[in-house]
Parts: structure tokens; sequence; C-alpha cells
């Protein structure tokens, strides 16, 4: 078994500063992070460190970033197959944070959206049935569409993380076997509460849905119904990259047991959870693998 993750990779770079600019502000800041980010990235890793086989399928550009992202990732387990879009920047990210806690993200998506369909198609061409596909919002309609479709047609299992929130995602239901929401998206799409949101999204063909509620845990929705798994209590730091962590070590605890997503597997995916919401940044806030691998193990 392995798993495919179509998405995007940023660079992120945090900026502390003393208090939110007015428009038309020029104000000190001091950078605090540099890491590297995006939801597919971030997922991607995850689910290798914790032992699953697994390929990055991302756009970059042609910048210094781009060399950064390639030196990054060829220092982690995971398979990547990076498409670099001539002319165009590396997608990157700034977070400002204020000393209250508060913090603001600016994306940029160009190479994200650039990603051609044709391409998605390409990267699943190792793919085979009963491989996991993992999906994120990042990336545009007819790519997002037919990376589904090409999941399904070769048999493989579709995972979705429906972030961020985009329009085109009530076509995608049909094409998709498990979800993750956290509780905005859970509403946002669906105009209800986590547990009737969830029953909307199996309505429309979903098989599991797994409805993340931060410091409360998470909710798994079946056909066998609804189960609550409580949060683990930890010393919150910063909560980015929280959700991804969560989603690959669920997928990667049902896998690695050659079972459907489980109690135990949102249980191992919301201790991996902790440990990332206790460390400040995002891949450098992850579990490592061996950390991973005990929580695994554990069960
Ligand atoms: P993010 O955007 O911050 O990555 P998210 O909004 O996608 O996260 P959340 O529901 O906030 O998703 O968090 C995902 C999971 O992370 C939760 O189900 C939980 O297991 C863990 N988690 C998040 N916040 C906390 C917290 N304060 N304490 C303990 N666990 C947490």
């Amino acid at each position: 078994m392995q798993a495919f993750v179509i998405g995007n990779v940023t660079v992120d770079e945090t900026i502390a500063i003393d208090d939110w600019p007015k428009p038309g502000a020029s104000i000190l800041g001091a950078q605090t992070a540099r890491d590297l980010g995006g939801k597919g990235c971030n997922q991607a890793i995850v689910m290798a460190r914790c032992g699953v086989p697994t390929t990055l399928v991302a756009a970059i550009g042609e910048d210094f970033r781009a060399a950064t992202i390639r030196d990054v990732l060829g220092h982690e387990p995971v398979a990547c197959h990076l498409i670099q879009i001539d002319g165009r920047a590396s997608d990157f990210s700034t977070i400002l944070t204020t000393p209250d806690g508060e913090n603001a993200i600016v994306t940029t998506t160009d190479c994200a959206n650039h990603l051609s369909a044709a391409e998605a198609h390409a990267g699943l061409n190792e793919a085979a049935a009963g491989d996991l596909a993992i999906l994120q919002g990042n990336l545009g309609k007819g790519t997002t569409t037919i990376a589904l479709q090409t999941a399904r047609e070769k048999g493989m299992v579709t995972a979705f993380n429906p972030s961020p929130l985009r329009p085109y995602f009530g076509q995608l239901w049909p094409l998709i076997d498990i979800a993750f929401v956290n509780q905005g998206e859970a509403r946002a799409l669906t105009g209800a509460d986590e547990a009737e949101a969830a029953r909307r999204l199996l309505a429309q063909g979903v098989r599991s849905v797994v409805v993340t509620l931060g410091a409360n845990g998470a909710l798994l929705v079946d056909a066998d119904g609804a189960v609550h798994i409580p949060g683990v209590a930890c010393n919150v730091i910063d909560t980015t990259g929280a959700g991804d962590t969560f989603m690959a070590v669920a997928l990667a605890s049902a896998v690695l047991r050659a079972t459907a997503l489980d109690r135990r597997a949102i249980s191992d995916a919301g201790a991996a959870a902790a440990i990332t919401v206790g460390r400040r940044g995002t891949h450098s806030a992850f579990p490592s693998a061996g950390e991973l691998q005990a929580i695994l193990a554990a069960g």
C-alpha cells in the first residue's frame, strides 16, 4: 500500500510584530521562523514519517524557495514528484504573529493554481488499486476533479480535506471515500452542526467523515454511527499544522493495520496532533518518525 498526496508546498516565513499595522503603515518585525508548509506537503511528510510509503505530487516555482523546498524534502522519507512551473515563484506564506498569540496568514497560490489536471493524472501513474489518494483544497477545480476521478478509476481509496474552502467542493463528495473537516468547515459546507454535517456528507457518498473539534478531539461518523474521541490534554504553543498531523496519522494508523478508519486511528491521530500543538512552527513542530512510530505501536 502506498499513499499519493496531490497538493501544495509552501515556504512559511513567520514574522513577530508588536501590533497590527494600520492601512498604509510601515512597521518593523522580527523573523521568528522559516519553515516548510502547505497542507499537501505537511500531510505527506507526516504520513511518510509514520512508515507509509508516500509520494508528494506538487508544483514548485523557478526561484530560491524551490531550492529550499527540494533541500528540506530531501531530508524526509517522502518520495517527491515536484513539477517546476517555469517563470513562477514558489508558493509562500507570510505569517504575522502578535504578542497576544493572534496570527494572520497570507499564502500565495500561483504554483498550486498552475498544477494541471494532466500533471495530477500523471502523478498517479505508479498508483494501484487499494493505494490511498489524498487531496486538499489548494488546487484548482479541474485538477482536483481529475485527480479524484483518476484515483477512482484505479480503485484507489480517496481522502479529502476541504481546506481552504472553495465553492466547487459540493460536486466532489461522490468521488470521496474519507473526509476530514474541522468544525468551521463542517458548518460552512453543510449549514449544520458536526454530527448532522457528517451525516449530510455521508448521504452524498462519503464513507467515513471525521470532524475535528480542536481541544475537544474529534467525531468519527460512518455507516455504523458516530463515535466521539476526546482530545489529548497538552500545553498549547501553536496549533499550526495540527489538522494536517491529525489527518495523516489517522489514515496511516488505519492503513498500517489494514483496517477502515476506527476509534484507534482517531486516538492515535489525537496523540500525534497534541505533539504538534505543543511546539512552535509547522514542519519543525511535527512529531518525529520515532515519536509517531511509538504512538502507532502503543495503540
Ligand atoms: P489547524 O488549522 O490548526 O491545523 P484544524 O482547524 O484543521 O487545525 P482542529 O480541529 O483545530 O483542526 O485540530 C485538529 C486536531 O488537533 C484536533 O482534533 C485535536 O486532536 C488536535 N488539537 C487541536 N487543538 C488542540 C488543543 N488545543 N489541545 C489538544 N489537541 C488539539
